[in-house]
Order: structure tokens, then C-alpha cells, then sequence
């Protein structure tokens, strides 16, 4: 382990960091600096992002910044450490995850005053490495990059790219492959996991420590509760709710919805084997390691209660003092979650269909689709855009855009005329319905085949794609003749049926 005051440190702060998680106690964390690389060389910085976080632009783009981000410098006010944490993967439970390969410097407040974590990832080994060699190769890094940045301009809650670097070392995986450095910024990376790792050790202070850390950070209006570790946990289950519905809404599938995964923040965090949709089927998987589909598209909602359930297993201590009536309590809140859930899935899927009230029935109809969808092997994000550019027509559309991609015309017929009907409900005239629709109904998504092809090229030196796919999916709502090509599913020989965790 390096030296905690081994390297230089900035003499100003253009980053001004303002640390509230390395107050914690000491077994929330390990005190541990990034491992120094040897060749640092900057991809991107995210100005934008950078500005809104009130980091000086200008450091970040220079020699001292690219240190920085290399993990090579320590900046001033950075507290650097390893969060620990446990976590179920697939559903088994392991009691010592924790920061094998990522060091959170320290936090950042935006102009609002809004709290982010800026965290660097594959910055080396820490004591939570296991066997892991603490690195990232360059394909994740990227990935995590242009899928986080376009999740944010999707509107989903998301943790953000800030930066990325090479390192100019190797990493060794089935091949030796380029290294590289992401550095993300969260709201938190607190995790189910992290309540876990405590009440797995019976350390139901350091339970009680977190929950109020993330009241404090995450859920302040819960100090204002009764019972604020019940509205704690019913406000992170209200957000879980809601972003799998977004998820799904543009046809996401995190495909390692693990508990180390899940943040008590309600952002969506850790990308790997995540992937968008083209064709729509539910039991679409692609993660290589999801071989038993676990994290399949449509069971993304029940994992994150299954999830949620291990959270309120954490916080029955806090909820009452005898066992049973916490247990009973716990059970409650955690019955709401369908109910949320399907709530939240129908406020998603009407806004797609251009339907502003939510009435009985709604959620059938959009099922409808899915189901013709389905049988069609139609492309997700086409079929819904289609829809939308078809409302441009006027009063009688015939949406040709869409008829090719269903086997079943009649089927399709049938459900348009429902559909139709039921919009005339709201009385929106057809302009109207087609611009809220494009706002709900993304011309762009990052495709798995264009993601694949941007690492390739990135891995000979030419990060072209990876620029194009930032610019385009910046405004994934706009049509861009001039992109147009990146809108299209992938051909035949294009498709991606698996994506890998690819540490
Ligand atoms: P993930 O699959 O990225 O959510 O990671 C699961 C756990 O494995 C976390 O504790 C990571 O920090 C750890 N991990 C993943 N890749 C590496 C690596 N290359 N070196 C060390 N730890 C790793
Ligand atoms: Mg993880």
C-alpha cells in the first residue's frame, strides 16, 4: 500500500472537495491512495459536468489534473478511501466486497448545494482487491462512459462519467489489453450491500450510524418523520420503483443487479454487462454471467424487491424494539413494492404512448403492444418512436414506419384503433401528442453494436466513435439527420448476443 503522504499535493483547490463519508468511523472504509500509473494520457474530460460541480475545467485539463485522474496525484482536501462493503451476487451472500479497484477522493457540492461523490475506478488495489489486480481495462471505462452520460440525457437517475484516462500499462484479462482509469461522480455510493456488510457482522451501530448518514445525505426530509428508518427505507423503495420502470421505459437491462449494486441513492451504478434492447423479447439476457436469467429485462422489478428485502432485513433493529412487530413493519412497506412499481411502470409507459392521465385499463394497453412486440421480434426503441413520428401526420396517420417491423397487421390494426381511442379521451390534438411523445420515446439509444464497435476502434488509438456516440446520445430525444445512421438495430452479422462483465 502506498504511503498516505507519499506524492505532491496541489497547493490550491480546484477541486474543492468537502468530505462528509471519510468522517465516518474507521470500519466504513480503508484509508487508501490510488497506485500510481506509469504513462497517463487524457481521453475526455466532461467540461460541462466538471463547471456544474464547480471543478476548475482548465486544472482538470492540465498536466497537474491528468495526474489527478491517473490517481498519480492527491489534490488538496482529497481524502482518499476504499469503501467497504459486502453483498448478494446471484443471490449468494458475501460478507467482504468492498472497493476492490476504485478509491472515492473525496465530495463536491454543486451550485444547488447537491452533494456528489467523485470516485475513481480501476485505480488500482486496495485491501478489498480479493485476487483482483484493482485495474480496468479501457472497453468498461468507455462503456461505463457513454452509457452513464446517455442514461443522464435519457432523464434516468444515473451516476455520471467526469473523466476518463488511459494509463499506458497493461492489463491482463483473457488478453493483455490497454489500461484505464474512469472517474465517476455519484450522488453516493452507498449500497444495499453496505448495510449488509455491518448487520451481517451484527454491528447494529454502524447500521444505525449509516441510516442516518443517508437520511442526512440522500433522505433529509425523514428527520422530520416519526419513523424516520421506515421512511428511509419506504423512500428508497419508491425510488427503486421508479428507476426500474425508467429502465425499462428505454429498454435497460443492468444485467448485475446485485445487491453491492444497488445504491441507496436511487441512481443506477456499476455498469458492466448492462445492455439496451434492440429487438424487444422480456426474458431478454445478455450478461454472459446471468446464465440462469436472474436479471433478465422483465424480472428487473422483482429482483430489486428481492433486493430491497435484504435492505429491510438490515433495518430491523432500527424499526422497533421487539423483533416481531419490526419483522411485521418491515414486511408492510416491503408488500408495497408492486403497487409502486406498476404505478411508476404506467406513468413510464403512458408518457411513451403520449397519454398525460393515468386510468384503469392504461397498463393492459401498452402490455398489448409489448405482447405484439414481442411476437414480432420489433425493434424496442423504433417501434415507440415510430409511433410518435407517426402522431406528426395529423388526424388519420397510417404509421408506415412501423408496419414492416409486425408480423400480425391486423393485431397491429386493432390495437392502434384502441390506442387512438383512447388518446381522443384527453382530446390532445395529434401535434401535441407528437411532440410530448418525442420527449418520452428516444430517437437514440447507445446500441450494444455501436458500443462493441467504438472499443474496437478505441483499441487501436481511434476514439472517433466514442466522440460521435457522446455527441449524438447528449440529445437522444432530437432527431439528427446528420446521425442517422446510429439510430438503425444492428445487422444480422452486427448483433451482440452477449456482453461480459469485463473487469
Ligand atoms: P462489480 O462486478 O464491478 O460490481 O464488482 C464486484 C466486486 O469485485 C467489487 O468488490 C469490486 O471492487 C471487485 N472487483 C471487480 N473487479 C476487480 C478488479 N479488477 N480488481 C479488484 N477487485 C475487483
Ligand atoms: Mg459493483
Amino acid at each position: 500500500m502506498t504511503n498516505f503522504s507519499a506524492r505532491p499535493r496541489t497547493n490550491r483547490a480546484p477541486i474543492p472537495f468537502d468530505n462528509t463519508y471519510a468522517s465516518l468511523p474507521e470500519p466504513f472504509y480503508s484509508r487508501v491512495e490510488p497506485i500510481p500509473v506509469s504513462a497517463p494520457a487524457l481521453i475526455k474530460v466532461n467540461a460541462d459536468l466538471a463547471r456544474s460541480l464547480q471543478i476548475d475545467v482548465d486544472y482538470l485539463t492540465s498536466p497537474a489534473g491528468l495526474e489527478v485522474l491517473a490517481g498519480n496525484r492527491i489534490p488538496d482536501a482529497s481524502e482518499p478511501v476504499a469503501m467497504a462493503y459486502a453483498g448478494h451476487q446471484f443471490g449468494n451472500f458475501v460478507p467482504q466486497l468492498g472497493d476492490g479497484r476504485a478509491i472515492l477522493l473525496g465530495e463536491v457540492q454543486n451550485q444547488d448545494g447537491e452533494r456528489f461523490d467523485i470516485h475513481l475506478k480501476g485505480s488500482g488495489r486496495t485491501p478489498y482487491s480479493r485476487n483482483g489486480d484493482g485495474r480496468a481495462w479501457l472497453g468498461p471505462v468507455l462503456r461505463e462512459y457513454v452509457v452513464s452520460e446517455a442514461m443522464a440525457a435519457l432523464g434516468v437517475p444515473t451516476t455520471r462519467a467526469l473523466a476518463a484516462v488511459t494509463t499506458g500499462e497493461s492489463v491482463v484479462r483473457e488478453e493483455i489489453l490497454p489500461g484505464a482509469i474512469l472517474t465517476r461522480i455519484a450522488k453516493g455510493h452507498v449500497r444495499v450491500g453496505t448495510f449488509e456488510y455491518f448487520a451481517s457482522r451484527g454491528d447494529y451501530e454502524s447500521v444505525h450510524t449509516l441510516a442516518d448518514y443517508a437520511i442526512e445525505r440522500f433522505y433529509p426530509d425523514c428527520r422530520a418523520s416519526d419513523h424516520p428508518y421506515l421512511t428511509l427505507f419506504e423512500q428508497v423503495l419508491q425510488r427503486q420503483a421508479r428507476l426500474v420502470a425508467q429502465w425499462m421505459g428505454v429498454g435497460f437491462i443492468h444485467g448485475v443487479m446485485n445487491t453491492d449494486n444497488m445504491s441507496i441513492s436511487g441512481e443506477t451504478i456499476d455498469y458492466g454487462p448492462c445492455a439496451f434492447m434492440d429487438t424487444y423479447h422480456p426474458l431478454t439476457v445478455f450478461s454472459y454471467i446471468d446464465q440462469m436469467g436472474r436479471y433478465a429485462y422483465a424480472n428487473q422489478p422483482h429482483i430489486a424487491k428481492w433486493n430491497l428485502s435484504r435492505l429491510a432485513s438490515t433495518l430491523v433493529p432500527l424499526l422497533h424494539e421487539h423483533q416481531d412487530k419490526a419483522i411485521g413493519i418491515a414486511q408492510t412497506a416491503l408488500d408495497t413494492f408492486e403497487e409502486k412499481h406498476e404505478a411508476e411502470w404506467t406513468r413510464v409507459f403512458n408518457a411513451k404512448l403520449g397519454l398525460e392521465q393515468i386510468k384503469p385499463g392504461d397498463a393492459t394497453l401498452a402490455q398489448a403492444l409489448l405482447t405484439q412486440m414481442a411476437k414480432s421480434g420489433a425493434d424496442f426503441t423504433l417501434v415507440f418512436r415510430g409511433l410518435a413520428s407517426g402522431m406528426e401526420d395529423g388526424a388519420n396517420p397510417d404509421f408506415a414506419e412501423i408496419r414492416s417491423m409486425f408480423k400480425d397487421g391486423q393485431a397491429l390494426d386493432a390495437w392502434l384503433v384502441k390506442w387512438r381511442a383512447r388518446l381522443n379521451e384527453e382530446g390532445c390534438p395529434p401535434g401535441d401528442v407528437h411532440e410530448t411523445m418525442c420527449t418520452a420515446n428516444p430517437a437514440f439509444i447507445p446500441r450494444n453494436h455501436r458500443i462493441e464497435q467504438m472499443i474496437e476502434l478505441a483499441r487501436n488509438g481511434d476514439f472517433s466513435l466514442f466522440e460521435d456516440l457522446l455527441t449524438v446520445l447528449s440529445h437522444p430525444f432530437e432527431d439528427q439527420p446528420a446521425f442517422h445512421a446510429y439510430q438503425a438495430p444492428p445487422q444480422p452479422d452486427e448483433v451482440v448476443h452477449t456482453t461480459f462483465c469485463g473487469t
